[in-house]
């Protein structure tokens, strides 16, 4: 395995150092200590605009050509740096977020135009988000119950979804639906939702433990009249049941992303326990030695199996195993190493102001989104023992 970096991730990362010391880290922690997301009048988003975050990197036919997208093995690392000074602050940048992905795969020329355009060069910071959870299906995706009934040319929804991130800031959200709940998979589609529309909301913002900073919402939609345009990829791709795919290849794409945020979580707590035992004169101690040498050995190797993901998706071949594995390890890592963290600074993690008890409180959701550690188990065991996932 060659991870070679090039010189343009090397620059960014060392900006992303400077950016996130400066300006991520202090907007995360008055969001944690604030128990609220970042506002969206806050002046953080114009300066994340300004700085050339936000953006869609997808471009219409003709337009100016959008920079060299960044490998895979380049954005993991980014996301990392990212988590490593705040993984919330990460989730609530603007930018068209977890669909892009499936709009630019799945959507069709004009859908593009229409919900990526805005996303080029802003105008405000904007978001978009993509809703598939809902108070009755969580893992198991294919259960959703949000209904999709035709209307003349259009579809009605109606349903719940939950857990959303940035849904009620968003200007339109990717809503995944069914149009008969007893055929399963086969039988999803996703919706453009245009934020205003009749019949959408209302918005509650969830009750987090930790990532305080970007807005996790739930919200119904009630006879909500969607044009036929707005059916992602058009009737067409339906009929070869790219519906449930598509959502999935989302996640997919997403997962070695979890792992690269929690093993930039990790890495901070990491960090935090030297800082913490070098100021209280702890180093001398081989316990305290041994809990760093494990933590520092466990991140090393999550991010290995992280970037090794990253790699197989640059070299488009399969890595579904490797996605998984490396979301299942990660995760189990940045919550080790935020629990030893918070033993080893003892009754200063039990009053609440510590970074590490806030990473302790971050890290649980990393086993969580896109997925859960039991979920990503049973996919790599299925897989390696040839059976369907
Ligand atoms: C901070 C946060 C942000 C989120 N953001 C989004 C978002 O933007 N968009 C979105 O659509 N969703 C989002 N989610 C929802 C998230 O994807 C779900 O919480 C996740 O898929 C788990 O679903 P659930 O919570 O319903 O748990 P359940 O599916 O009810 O699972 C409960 C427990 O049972 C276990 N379990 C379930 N099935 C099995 C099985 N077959 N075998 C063994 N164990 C099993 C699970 O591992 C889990 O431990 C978010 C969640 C959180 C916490």
């Amino acid at each position: 395995m060659d991870f070679q970096l090039d010189q343009e991730t090397r620059d960014s990362l060392e900006a992303l150092k400077v950016w996130g010391r400066d300006v991520v880290r202090p907007v995360g922690l008055e969001a944690d200590r604030q128990a609220r997301p970042i506002p969206v009048d806050d002046p953080y988003f114009d300066l994340c605009l300004e700085r050339g975050d936000g953006r869609t990197h997808w471009r219409p036919e003709g337009g100016a050509k959008s920079d060299k997208r960044r490998s895979t093995l380049s954005r993991l690392l980014l996301s990392e740096e990212f988590a490593y000074w705040d993984r919330a602050v990460m989730i609530a940048n603007p930018g068209p977020g977890l669909p892009e992905l499936s709009v630019i795969g799945g959507g069709t020329e004009e859908q593009k135009e229409r919900f990526l355009l805005p996303f080029v060069n802003p105008d405000r910071p904007r978001w978009a988000c993509f809703a598939m959870t809902e108070p009755g299906a969580g893992s198991d995706a294919a259960a959703i119950a949000t209904k999709a009934q035709k209307d003349g040319d259009g579809w009605i929804l109606n349903g719940a979804k939950c857990f959303i991130g940035s849904a009620s800031r968003s200007d339109w959200i990717l809503v995944q639906a069914t149009v008969d709940i007893t055929k399963g998979r086969a039988a999803q589609r996703a919706f453009f939702v245009e934020q205003g529309v009749e019949g959408l909301g209302p918005f509650k913002v969830e009750k987090k433990m930790g990532l305080k900073a970007y807005e996790s919402a739930s919200f119904s939609l009630e006879n909500v009249r969607v044009p036929a345009a707005n059916l992602l990829g058009g009737e067409d791709r339906y009929e070869k049941k790219a519906g449930f795919k598509t959502a999935m290849s989302t996640f997919n794409a997403g997962r070695p992303v979890i792992a690269a945020n929690a093993v930039g979580i990790a890495r901070a707590a990491l960090d935090e326990m030297i800082r913490f035992a070098r100021q209280h004169d702890l180093l001398g101690d081989n316990r305290v030695r041994d809990r760093i040498e494990a933590i520092s050995r466990k991140v090393r190797m999550a991010r290995l199996v992280c970037l090794r993901a990253g790699q197989l998706a640059d070299e488009q071949r399969p890595n579904i195993v490797e996605a998984s594995m490396s979301k299942a390890l990660a995760a189990e890592v940045a919550q080790e190493a935020t629990s030893h963290g918070l033993e080893l600074i003892g009754i200063a993690g039990g009053r609440g102001d510590h970074l590490i008890e806030k990473l302790y409180r971050d890290a649980k959701a990393m086993d969580i989104v896109e997925g859960t550690g039991q979920i990503q188990r049973m996919i790599i065991a299925r897989s390696l023992v040839g059976l369907p996932r």
